[in-house]
């Protein structure tokens, strides 16, 4: 299921916490097989991963706060703008206005026939339902059925074979009964076939409807875009109805069918029952797609304990070279403060590298934060200044051994290296595209 393995997408950021250019290399790598795997064709994967990638660059993922709800965000808006950015009414008008419902046999078309009379009805409509399906006897009486249920009157004929015959004499009949809203189902087949879209593309050119929808089964993955693509090229469709998304999660199948058809996804229906659908939303199915929830409430506590401005302070500082031991002080205490050290350690640039490799846990900062501590002013700010002489009076005032802060030495230097490099590069941004 898509959103599980956007899940695993944006393990990196949930299991190990840590976000770092790599990470976000990973990420954007596993968001787009997430995607193949839920049925989004390679090339629509393939473009909206590289837009998230651009996209990412360009916000300068790396320097940000939250790297990681930015780049949350950035890959929801980017589903959100594949599927259409936003919702798309369905075409009413005319007298009739007629809206004809097209699809292959078991979509769901005669159960969202149903719902969207019971939908129309609710926004006040006078809404007349036509069974059209000639060939299953037992099609009309499941849209008998449902038209009771929803206090909605079913027109059909079970004697006549003619599907545009029961069509025209449905409208003459709305006219009389001043019904100004007239959904038509239809029949399909098992498969697309010759003599079913003949029969739909003459319903179409004789009714003239003010919507031609679509519906498709979002369970049948690649298939359902093929079938759409076959559709639309016959009908020229107006809308897409996604079905059966109660069942497993297919969001690849609303991508891929708006991305090779380009005609907007109206409604979704998520179940059996006449109060099953769905106006669609394009945030909404992009947030649903990315199961957004934890996700969401890890960044959040990272945010809450992270103080904005300081990192932004501290970005500065490395960015012009001058991160010294005061920043790095402060770097711990906005570190300690998250809760998790080993989590989050790598949130903070340069970080996460640059203490690779050190078996870090809370109590390791001590002796560090000790050593710091034991610092003057001028030493922290210019670490430049702090010879063999001063390493000893250290050592003696934290009570620490010469190793440790002979270490703590080293480590600092190879981290301001690091931030050196990493600015030579011009930056986060650069160091990340060499990367992606
Ligand atoms: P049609 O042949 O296109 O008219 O399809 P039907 O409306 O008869 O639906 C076929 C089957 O799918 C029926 O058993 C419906 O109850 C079921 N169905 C339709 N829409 C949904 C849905 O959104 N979710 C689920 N779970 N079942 C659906
Ligand atoms: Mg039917």
């Amino acid at each position: 299921n898509l959103s599980l393995k956007l899940d695993r997408a944006f393990k990196t950021l949930k299991g190990t916490g840590t976000i770092t250019e790599i990470n976000v290399a990973t990420t954007v790598k596993e968001i787009r097989r997430a995607l193949i795997d839920a049925d989004v064709n390679y090339k629509v994967a393939k473009e909206v991963t590289d837009t998230i990638k651009t996209e990412a660059l360009g916000r300068d993922v790396l320097i940000a706060v939250s790297p990681g709800q930015l780049l949350i965000k950035i890959t929801q808006e980017e589903l959100t703008k594949l599927m259409g950015g936003k919702k798309e009414d369905i075409k009413i008008s005319g007298d009739p206005s007629i809206i004809l419902i097209s699809g292959l046999q078991g979509s769901g078309k005669t159960t969202f026939t149903g719902k969207l009379g019971a939908h129309l009805k609710k926004q006040g409509r006078q809404v007349l339902l036509v069974a059209c399906d000639i060939y299953r006897p037992a099609a009309i009486d499941q849209l008998k059925v449902l038209g009771e249920q929803i206090g909605v009157e079913v027109y059909a004929e079970p004697e006549n074979k003619n599907a545009l015959e029961i069509a025209n004499n449905a409208i003459a009949y709305a006219k009389k009964t001043g019904k100004k809203t007239v959904v038509v189902d239809t029949a399909g087949r098992l498969a697309v076939d010759e003599v079913m879209m003949s029969e739909i593309e003459a319903l179409k050119k004789a009714l003239n409807p003010s919507e031609t929808l679509f519906v498709v089964d979002s369970m049948t993955g690649q298939d359902a875009v093929n079938t759409a693509k076959t559709f639309d090229e016959r009908l020229n469709f107006d809308g897409v109805v996604l079905t059966k998304l109660d069942g497993d999660t297919r969001g690849g199948a609303a991508i891929s069918i708006r991305h090779v058809v380009n005609k907007p996804i109206k409604f979704i229906s998520t179940g059996e029952k006449m109060e099953d659908l769905d106006v669609f939303h394009p945030d909404r199915m992009a947030q649903r797609i990315l199961g957004m929830g934890d996700v969401i409430s890890l960044v959040e506590r990272a945010q809450q304990s992270f103080d904005e401005d300081e990192a932004k302070r501290i970005n500065s500082k490395i960015r012009s070279n001058n991160f010294n031991f005061d920043d790095f002080l402060s770097q711990l205490e906005q570190v300690k403060k998250m809760g998790n050290i080993k989590d989050l350690l790598g949130m903070i640039p340069g970080m996460g590298k640059a203490m690779k490799g050190l078996d870090i846990d809370d109590d390791s900062f001590k002796p560090i934060e000790a050593i710091i501590r034991s610092m003057t002013p001028a030493e922290r700010e210019q670490p430049d200044i702090i010879d063999g002489n001063r390493r000893k009076r250290l050592a003696a005032g934290s009570g620490r051994t010469i190793v440790e802060v002979n270490n703590l030495m080293k480590q600092f230097a190879d981290m301001r290296k690091m931030m050196k490099q990493m600015n030579k590069m011009g930056g986060a941004k650069a160091a990340m595209s060499k990367m992606l």
